[in-house]
């Protein structure tokens, strides 16, 4: 018997820009990085009806053909069929392996953009062009693909990697207030947990009205460092990439037994931290929530009314997919900027946890 090893690697390095006006860099780079003269651009169909001449100017100039594949906005559009639909129209389009993809969009556009890209003709070279805060800091980079099932979320997937992110933060001149308070809570999650600075630099830009100035430019790619830092050293999930999930533990239990719909992921990743942080304290870690306080009227004035069942929300935390032998992992803090994962066995503390920070 022969025996082979094969040392495939996952890691895969890739440009990461963000900017304002990154037009010319993103033509630049396409024609140095692709020479087919077509590309297919994924795009939600908001983004299409407010940005669509700006994609024109930075595809155009590389591309003879520049094909548009619409997709419904929302949560929705990671299904299986959606995910059909985008494959027959490249296929039937025509394509070859080198054609690129490029994912224009939030999260729901990047993940199934790039599950697209991850399975038509087995990889196709993949863009990502995040137009959301959520998804500059968080979803287009890491390299988590995937769509829904009925029987859960994102349980159909791949890891891939796109060959290049950018995040251009024009495009957040038209966001939506709560979509931008879903992707903050995000950067305070990368806060808590790498670098609490991030909480001095972005007082001041929160409590204004929301525009995406310079100032922006360096609180996203701080955060989008944070985020391709962690992944890095942990491609495939099996440690530190769990802190990522500081808050959602929480949150996600949060989030069902509130009604999907009913309060946003930054939301219930806030109260989550809240807890989390409380959590942590209790334990004796000197966790100072100030830090966090000062971000309570930005959640406050959007938020509806919480569940306050906490029972219901501990049975809930349970049957998260990520609980193991039925023993729950939360990710806590020693201090700020030092996360760890904390098997919980003190159901008094997580309830105290839980009425804190409803
Ligand atoms: P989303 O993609 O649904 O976008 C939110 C809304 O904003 C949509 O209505 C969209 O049409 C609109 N929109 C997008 N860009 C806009 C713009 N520039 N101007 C105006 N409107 C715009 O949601 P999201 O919050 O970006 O992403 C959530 C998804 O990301 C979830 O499905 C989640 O599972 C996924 N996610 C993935 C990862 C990962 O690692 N892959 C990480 C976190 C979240
Ligand atoms: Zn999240």
């Amino acid at each position: 018997m022969s025996n082979i090893n094969l040392d495939i690697t996952t890691r895969k390095e890739y440009p990461i820009e963000v900017g304002k006006g990154l037009g010319n860099t993103v033509s630049a780079w396409l024609g140095e990085h692709y020479s087919t003269d077509s590309v297919f651009v994924v795009i939600d169909e908001n983004v299409n009806n407010l940005h669509r001449e700006r994609l024109e100017k930075w595809c155009q100039p590389q591309f003879k053909h520049v094909y548009y594949i619409e997709i419904p906005e929302g949560e929705r559009s990671k299904s299986i069929q959606q995910w059909k639909e985008v494959a027959d129209e490249i296929l039937s389009i025509g394509v070859e392996r080198s054609t690129p993809l490029m994912a224009v969009g939030g999260g729901v556009t990047g993940d199934l953009g790039g599950f697209v890209a991850s399975t038509v003709l087995r990889g196709l070279p993949l863009i990502h062009v995040p137009t959301t805060l959520l998804a500059m800091v968080d979803s287009s980079i890491g390299g988590k693909t995937g769509i829904n099932h009925n029987t859960g979320k994102n349980l159909i997937g791949a890891f891939y990697q796109p060959d290049a992110v950018f995040a251009d933060v024009h495009f957040l001149d038209t966001l939506d207030d709560k979509e931008w308070v879903t992707g903050i809570a995000e950067i305070l999650k990368y806060g808590a947990i790498r670098n609490p600075d991030l909480f001095k630099d972005f007082e001041s830009l929160v409590n204004k009205s929301f525009t995406a100035n310079e100032q922006w430019v360096s609180v996203i790619a701080e955060s989008a460092g944070i985020k391709a830092d962690i992944v890095q050293e942990d491609a495939l999930e099996s440690g530190i990439r769990a802190y990522l999930n500081f808050g959602h533990t929480f949150g996600h239990a949060l989030e069902k037994v509130a009604g999907y719909g009913t309060i946003t992921h930054g939301e219930a990743v806030f109260v989550g931290m809240l807890a989390a942080c409380n959590f942590s304290a209790q334990l004796g870690h000197s966790v100072d929530i100030t830090p966090f306080k000062s971000f309570l009227p930005l959640y406050q004035r959007q938020m509806s009314p919480l569940p306050d069942d906490v029972d219901e929300l501990i049975e809930a935390m349970k049957s998260d997919k990520k609980v193991k032998n039925n023993m729950l992992r939360l990710v806590l803090l020693n201090s700020w900027a030092s996360p760890y994962v904390h098997d919980c066995t003190d159901y008094s503390a997580l309830r105290e946890a839980w009425e804190f920070a409803l």
